[in-house]
């Protein structure tokens, strides 16, 4: 299987990573929409939110804990966005399943 965001959590190809543990690894992105924006994804080829098992419950629970420590690592105290975009319409680019973490601006709502 050819995925890129699989051969950054084997270090097959290099990022920059804010955060790493052997169940999930977080990354700053290569393209930023914010002054801070990394990536979190688990270490295990889930292709999206849709693709989640009842076993990857355990996995999703630690990474969803693990948010606010990379949050508050990258000093993201004044408040930050967490994203996941699914499927088609919501524009996923690479399917490997990924939670965007953005800060260091003022966001707005509705997104884009
Ligand atoms: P999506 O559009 O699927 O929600 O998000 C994919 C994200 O991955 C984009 O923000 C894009 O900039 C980022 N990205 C794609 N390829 C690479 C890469 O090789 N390295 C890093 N660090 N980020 C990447
Ligand atoms: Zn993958």
């Amino acid at each position: 299987m050819d995925c890129i965001f699989c051969a950054i959590a084997n270090h097959e190809i290099p990022s920059n990573v804010a955060y790493e543990d052997e169940q999930m690894i977080c990354f700053h992105d290569l393209e930023p929409q914010a002054p801070v924006h990394v990536l979190a994804i688990p270490k295990k080829h889930i292709e999206s939110l849709d693709d989640v098992k009842p076993d990857d419950e355990a996995l999703l629970g630690h990474m969803m804990g693990k948010i606010k420590e990379i949050a508050a690592t990258l000093e993201l105290e004044n408040g930050y966005r967490v994203v996941s975009n699914n499927g088609e319409d919501a524009f996923q680019t690479v399917k490997h399943l990924h939670f965007h973490i953005l800060g260091k601006r003022k966001m707005t709502w509705p997104p884009g």
